[in-house]
């Protein structure tokens, strides 16, 4: 447990969540900002801040609790469609850094909005090879 992580401390039941899910893993919550109702965080049980300092093993345990989750709240709520977004790293929006994925139920007239830009004309095969090397290098 992290001293000042308030994930640890609703994992510790040191401040209440709304518990959705639990295994000895990995715990499931309501987020409070609710973007959309149902809104729910999936976390594991221990303190990683981010995606880069997750192990595959912990990985594994969040995700196998998806799709459960994820029918749990269609069947409940009536959601047509989830978003699943997981933020790692200030610039990519990340403001609790203990490691969690979003699940954002959407129900077709929500204000809900992910847009990805399309950069395609920027980007020609050549450019792609070389990008492709390059991490190709870095994959361990
Ligand atoms: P992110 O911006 O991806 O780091 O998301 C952090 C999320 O945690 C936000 O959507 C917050 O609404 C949510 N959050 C912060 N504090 C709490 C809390 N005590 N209980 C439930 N959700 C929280
Ligand atoms: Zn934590």
């Amino acid at each position: 447990m992290m001293k000042d992580c308030i994930f640890c401390k609703i994992i510790a039941r040191v401040i209440p969540g709304h518990i959705v899910y639990e295994d000895e893993h990995v715990l499931a919550f309501l987020d409070i900002s609710q973007a959309t109702e149902g809104h729910t965080l999936i976390i594991p049980k221990i303190h990683r801040n981010d995606i880069f300092e997750m192990e595959s093993s912990a990985m594994e345990q969040v995700f196998s609790v998806v799709p459960k989750i994820a029918r749990a709240l269609k069947e409940t709520y009536g959601c047509s469609g989830i978003n699943i977004v997981s933020n790692n790293g200030k610039s990519a929006g990340q403001t609790v850094l203990h490691y969690h994925v979003h699940l954002i139920p959407r129900y077709g007239d929500d204000k809900f909005g992910i847009r990805f830009v399309n950069n395609m004309e920027d980007y020609d095969a050549e450019k792609l090879t070389a990008l492709k090397d390059k991490v190709k290098k870095n994959m361990q």
